[in-house]
């Protein structure tokens, strides 16, 4: 069971958040300004932080640098208001380990808690390495194996992977792999996406990324 403080003035979305994290057998805790966000947020036995930026007392932002500038490490998570890129752009620079726009499904956002907590897990496993099925990546070293075989990958074409092995058998958008791995330096019509899956399969196989019709892609079955 994961610790998770949930950052949100918003009633209906802390109900909402509430309502599934701990349905999803998380324990959760409410912080509905600031103020109480900075208290809570220096708990030490937090898993995972969910933070709203527009906030009564003190805005999330603030809430963020001084936690961070505190030497709290705990992962953070950021709402933005949709298509707020200047917001989500200033939220990771303050320290967010990743954000999601509103308005947003749950499943969507289940899908980000479930690989920040992973992250941690492998951080304090000692675990450096991401595997499915043949294809094992070793984060430290940044080299990829396909059956104990060593492939040549570029660094886009690393970090689309590990994207892809972060979150296995989710369906991923495009808008979400470019963002990730492109930063902001795309727009989002563009197909950069679709041309490195295609590397991917070139040098990994077929089998290794799907495509999700209408969607995006996976991490294949093969
Ligand atoms: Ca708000």
């Amino acid at each position: 069971m994961s610790h998770i403080l949930v950052v949100e003035d918003d009633p209906r979305i802390v109900e909402f958040l509430e309502r599934g994290l701990t349905s999803n057998g998380h324990l959760v805790t409410v912080a509905t300004d600031g103020r109480r966000a900075l208290d809570e947020g220096m708990r030490d036995d937090l898993d995972l932080i969910i933070l709203d930026l527009g906030l009564p007392e003190v805005d999330g932002l603030s809430v963020l640098r001084t936690l961070r500038g505190q030497g709290v490490t705990t992962p953070v998570l950021v709402l933005t208001a949709r298509g707020s890129v200047d917001d989500t752009i200033v939220g990771l620079d303050a320290g967010a380990d990743d954000y999601l726009s509103k308005p947003f499904r749950f499943d969507e956002l289940l899908a980000r808690v479930r690989a920040r907590l992973r992250d941690v897990g492998n951080a304090a496993a000692g675990t450096d390495e991401l595997r499915h099925g043949e294809v094992v990546l070793d984060l430290r070293r940044r080299v990829a194996t396909v059956g104990g075989r060593e492939v040549e990958l570029s660094a886009r074409e690393f970090s689309l992977l590990e994207a892809f092995l972060r979150r296995p058998g989710e369906a991923i958008t495009r808008e979400e792999l470019l963002s990730q791995v492109w930063g902001y330096a795309h727009s989002p019509g563009s197909n950069v996406v679709d041309v490195y899956v295609g590397y991917l399969r070139r040098k990994l196989g077929d089998g290794v990324v799907d495509t999700v019709r209408g969607v995006g892609y996976r991490l294949g079955s093969a």
